[in-house]
């Protein structure tokens, strides 16, 4: 079974489960979810609604995780506005006990600082594309990362890939749709040199160790599927 850990849409290729990304409100078109206030399309502070809009929509059956929320230095309103956002989400994750799905574009080092002073909770950075050392700084911090193999990396990517401790990474789809959640299993086990039945198995057991809370939902869930 393939898992993709991040995408917006459903498309549940063969063998695969989808944990989708939807903005409050918006009803997840697949069995697992999560959900937060995107810093593209956040613009202010979240109101009281939009905050008790986020709230309710963890409460719903399929919901693992706040996010994506985050920092984005290339797109979005000011930084400050976008960390007063985040802090907002941050908050309610710790509340709830809930892991947070981060989008992050050249604000790393905010990133880390505003986990260390507020995170309570695990945290994945998603789609990263960036260097081993940056990844290296990020998984010392106790961040998880997920990552998209593709064809034709740049080499500071496929350094990044080999490198990546297997118990901390998840892999996705999101924003390239190119290539298959399968195809993107199938690049990461010929680079780190396993089978794919054992990447599987490590990302089904990443999975369902992220999101502990959930955790035996989850198994069972994954485990009643049929294929
Ligand atoms: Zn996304």
């Amino acid at each position: 079974m393939f898992i993709d850990f991040h995408t917006h849409r459903r498309i549940l290729p063969e063998n695969s489960v989808e944990i989708i990304s939807v903005h409050p409100g918006k009803q997840s078109p697949g069995d697992w979810f999560t959900t937060g206030y995107h810093p593209w399309w956040t613009f202010e502070k979240l109101s009281e609604t939009e905050f008790l809009v986020l709230s309710e929509a963890s409460a719903k059956k399929g919901f693992l995780a706040i996010g994506e929320c985050g920092l984005d230095r290339l797109k979005g309103p000011p930084l400050n506005v976008q960390m007063d956002i985040f802090i907002q989400q941050i908050q309610l994750a710790n509340t709830l006990q809930c892991p947070l799905i981060v989008h992050c574009v050249r604000a790393f080092q905010e990133v880390m600082d505003v986990k260390k002073q507020l995170g309570k909770t695990p945290w994945v950075i998603h789609g990263f594309v960036r260097n081993k050392i940056l990844a290296g700084q990020l998984l010392d911090k106790g961040i998880c990362l997920s990552v998209a193999p593709y064809m034709n990396m740049p080499v500071s990517f496929r350094e990044t890939l080999e490198f990546l401790p297997l118990d901390m990474i998840f892999l996705e789809t999101d924003s390239e749709y190119s290539l298959s959640i399968g195809d993107r299993y199938k690049i990461f086990s010929e680079l780190r040199r396993i089978q794919i039945r054992e990447a599987e198995k490590i990302f089904f057991d990443n999975v369902c160790r992220f999101f502990t809370w959930k955790e035996m939902m989850l198994r069972d869930g994954l485990n009643a599927v049929n294929y």
